[in-house]
This record gives C-alpha cells, structure tokens and sequence, in this order.
C-alpha cells in the first residue's frame, strides 16, 4: 500500500444495530403515547426562566458515544419535558393550533426511516406520485377548483410552512408578469419592468407577506413600502377592497405595475375572511383598464382555515377561489398533520416552475430531460425534500373524509360555547365577529374608558390567565372601532384547535377567565 493510503479510522462509527434500534423506538414510542396521555396534568406553559434548559444541558459535545438506551427516555423527563410549552394540551388555546396525530406521527417516522430524498422523481418515484395523489385528494376533500389539481392542468406541491408558500407564489407571480409585458424585451428593459413591479396584501395579513417581499427583493426591509401596500381593513380584519383598487390606480399613475395581490381567509389576528369576489372583481377591473392587460396574480392564504373547506358548509368563506391563481394552508395547523407540512395549489404550475427550475448537470436524467414527469426541486426554494405526502396519506386514509369534518365540526362548536359564554359575561365583550373556532376578547369598556386603560386591562388578564399554568391564551392587536379613539385594541385570542380539547376543557377555560375577572384590583383601570 502506498504511504499516502486513507489509513482506517482508529475507531469504526459504532451504529446502532437494528434490534438496538427497535428496541429503543419501542421504548419512546411508549414513552410518547404515555405523553399523550399524561400532558394534560402538565402546566401548558413551560414554567423555565431564559437559560435554564441551557444549564441544565452539558457545554460540550460528548468525545465518545453513549448509550442512548441507558440516557433515554430518562434524559426526556429531566432536561426537555421542564423546558416545553405542550402544543397538545386540551387546554392550549393560543396563537393557532399545531396539530398531531398518531398516524401523522407514524408517516413522520416513516418518513425518517426511509430517509428518501425526493427532489427529482427520478430520486423516488414513490415520494413524487404519492404526494401527487395526496395533493389532488386533499384539493378535492376541500372543494378547489378542479383546475387546481393535477388531473385538472394545475396541481400541488407539499412546502415546509405557508411563509414558503408565498415566497414561491411571488416568485410565479413576477415570472408571469415578465412573461406577460415583457416576452421579447431587451435583458435591460425587462429589469425596468421588474423594478417596477408592486405587491398588495391588506394590513392584517401575516407577516409573511411582507417577509416574502423582503425575501424576493421586493422590499429592502420590513418597512419599506415603496412597492408594497398594505391596505387598510375594516374593524374585523377584512380588507377594504375598495381601499385596494384606489392603491393600484395610484400606483400605475406613477407607473408602478400592480402584479400580485395576498389575500386571507381567516386572519391570524381574528380570522377575517377577505372577499375573494369582490378582489376578483378589483383585479378584473385593473387587467381590463390598462393596456398592458396584466392581471395580478391573486394568492390566497389560508394557513390555519383551509382545513375547514373539508367541510362543504364552511365553503361560502372561501367563495371566489376561482379567481385565485395559488391558495395554501397548513395541514399541520388544523389538520390532525404534524409540523413541517403546508399544501401549495396553482392553476398555472408553469409560472411556478418557470420561477424557480434551474437544472445543473448533475441533476439531469432521462425522465425530466424528456418532460414526462414532476420534479417537484422545481416547485419551491429548496431543492432537497423530505416525504413529507406519507403522513398526509396516512392521516386521510385513517380518518377518512368523515372524521376529518366531524374534527373540525367539534371545534367550530366548542369555539361558539365560548362565544356565547363571553357573550352573556357583561365584564368582557366580543372584539370581533367569530367566523370559525378563534374568539377575539377583551374586557368591556366601562363607561368613559379610554382603549388605553381597557389595553391595561385586557393584558393584565391575560397574564393572569396564563400565570395560571392551566389554560395557555395569546394577544392581538385589532384596529380601533371608536371613531373618537384610534388606539388599535389589545384583545384576548381563544382558538379551540387542540386535538384533546372536549367541551370539559372549553368550559373549564370559561370558568378560569371568571375566576381571573374576579381578581381584577378593584382600582384596575
Ligand atoms: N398565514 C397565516 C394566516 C398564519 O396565521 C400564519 C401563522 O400562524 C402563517 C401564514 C405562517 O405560517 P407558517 O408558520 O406555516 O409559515
């Protein structure tokens, strides 16, 4: 052997054989279902104070490998279990839901132990046409337009979050723009035209928008509006459409080019559902009175409540969607889907594969050289991917289409025993309409109280509430509805989205909000 030879590793990686494996996944698959069981006798926000987990944890890696089967799942209780806010809580109200479910959490381990990655269809055919299927069924179970799934021209791509999502559609959006008004035109005049391009969404949009915008060069950062608007809602978080057309008329007068407008249904603030027709309408209008005849291509955000569409009377709220040219929601909010898994549907997957496929070398083979498949790297930004379809699969074949309504059904019917419970409490009153299973609260003003003081109030509520350790809220902030007052109002979110939430809890939280209104200091205000 030559001198230089790679010479053998001193210690061979010790893997972990099979039977170990089994052994211990066993083991922590217990230890998970007796999580599941016991987590509602945990607080539901983690009691840590900033850098306890930290401490608590070794400074450096360890040189030699241990035996996990003698760490585990010991080392879960002592250093993680302190240090967690359980999601899956009955009484976990906040922000929205992020849902599991055990045969979610089985494609997810599938998934791990396939350890496929499936970024060309070449590198798992398995991985490319399942989520394909799953795709088309999904979009089917929520009533999109047939012209959203595959086997109608258009079709779905499964991306980590929705933020992701709306990277991807901007991206479609400004290729078929420039593919639009600017097929032919010089490199230089095509990049006039890029800089010109402008973005809508409404003010209670989420933030991602406006990370999209700064993500895609849109904005320089999350202040810059100069080429993105932020229009104004009305005091329930719908956008003021009229507001909207005036934005792009101004806007084309100083020779911006309205091309993509962000659209929710359901709010993260308040579950506002925004008026698909009538945007349909302003964008219509905007491509028919113009030369250029550009219409702007319509995004729908429905993070956390596409997951209603499964149920065909909750539909009305998403009236319009054949105006859309993508809609995206996150299974893994209210879909019984564990984290990562948010659902992108376009009618037109050419402008999103036109945006976004780059081919190296390396990465060609005979199937995508010839067109004859989807190589979903081109759908998004990243181009590695995970099998994220076999948990979907998984979830809808185990509870059917059935289940998935009567899950949705229970919390939609829990969230108004809330309602009407605040509702009847003369010391709180509704700070929007409920729309689906969020409740938007805030105590009642008293009589010649400035939003201020009833700001002051509502926080100190909700710190009550949540210091409580037994029920787990978030806070917003909502546009004024006094003319006379413009303070935006701090108000209390309850949204009912947990997969052990039973009417028990619901009112049980009912009684844990009287008992902390109870404790307001009687000066408080
Ligand atoms: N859109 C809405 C309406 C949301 O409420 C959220 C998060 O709560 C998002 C988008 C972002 O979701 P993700 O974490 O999947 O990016």
């Amino acid at each position: 052997m030559p001198d230089d030879a790679p010479q053998r590793a001193d210690h061979a990686p010790a893997h972990m054989p099979p039977d170990e494996f089994r052994r211990l996944a066993e083991r922590l698959a217990s230890w998970i279902a007796d999580y599941w069981t016991r987590v509602e006798r945990l607080p539901v926000r983690s009691p840590a104070s900033p850098g306890d987990v930290l401490r608590a944890l070794p400074e450096h890696p360890p040189e030699t490998g241990e035996d996990l089967g003698a760490a585990l799942p010991a080392d879960l209780d002592r250093l993680i279990v302190p240090g967690l806010t359980h999601w899956q809580h009955p009484m976990f109200f906040a922000y929205f839901p992020a849902n599991i479910s055990g045969p979610s959490v089985l494609g997810e381990l599938l998934a791990a132990g396939l350890g496929v990655q499936g970024m060309l269809w070449s590198t798992s055919p398995a991985c490319t046409e399942l989520e394909m299927r799953v795709l088309d069924w999904l979009g089917e179970a929520l009533g999109l337009p047939e012209s959203f799934l595959f086997r109608g021209g258009g079709g779905g791509v499964i991306d980590g979050t929705a933020s992701e999502a709306v990277v991807g559609a901007i991206l479609a959006a400004r290729h078929a723009a420039l593919r639009t008004l600017g097929d032919g035109a010089s490199p230089d005049a095509r990049r006039d035209l890029a800089s010109r391009l402008a973005l809508y969404t409404s003010a209670q949009a989420h933030s991602s928008f406006v990370k999209g915008a700064v993500v895609t060069g849109f904005a320089l950062d999350a202040g810059d509006r100069s080429r993105v608007r932020l229009i104004p809602t009305d005091p329930a978080g719908a956008m003021d459409v009229v507001a909207l057309g005036r934005a792009m008329r101004e806007d084309e007068h100083v020779g911006l080019v309205p091309f993509f407008v962000g659209a929710t249904l359901g709010t993260t603030g308040a579950t506002a559902v925004d008026s698909l027709p009538a945007i349909g309408r302003v964008l219509d209008e905007c491509a028919g009175s113009r030369p250029s005849a550009l219409r702007p291509w319509l995004h729908v955000d429905a993070a956390h409540a596409g997951a209603m569409l499964v149920c065909p009377e909750f539909r009305a709220l998403a009236e319009g969607l054949a105006h859309a040219d993508s809609f995206s929601f996150n299974p893994h909010k209210w879909l019984l889907t564990n984290f990562d898994c948010n659902c992108l549907w376009t009618h037109r997957p050419r402008d999103l594969t036109g945006a976004l496929s780059i081919t190296p070398e390396y990465l060609r083979n005979a199937a995508s050289d010839r067109g004859a498949v989807v190589d979903y790297r081109d759908w998004h930004v990243p181009l590695g991917r995970r099998f994220r379809a076999l948990k979907l699969w998984l979830v809808m074949r185990h509870y059917g289409l059935d289940g998935l309504r009567a899950y949705i059904r229970e919390h939609v019917r829990l969230a108004a025993v809330v309602e009407s419970w605040v509702a009847a409490e003369p010391r709180l009153e509704l700070a929007a309409p409920r729309t689906m299973n969020l409740v938007v609260f805030r105590p009642a003003p008293r009589p010649g109280e400035t939003t201020t003081s009833v700001n002051t109030r509502a926080a100190a509520l909700l710190e009550r509430l949540n210091a409580s350790g037994r029920m787990f809220l978030t806070h917003t902030t909502l546009p004024a509805t006094d003319p006379n007052d413009p303070t935006p109002r701090y108000v209390l979110r309850l949204c009912v989205g947990s997969v052990q939430t039973r009417e028990s809890h619901v009112r049980q939280a009912c009684d844990l909000i009287r008992e902390a209104l109870d404790a307001e200091p009687a000066s408080a205000g």
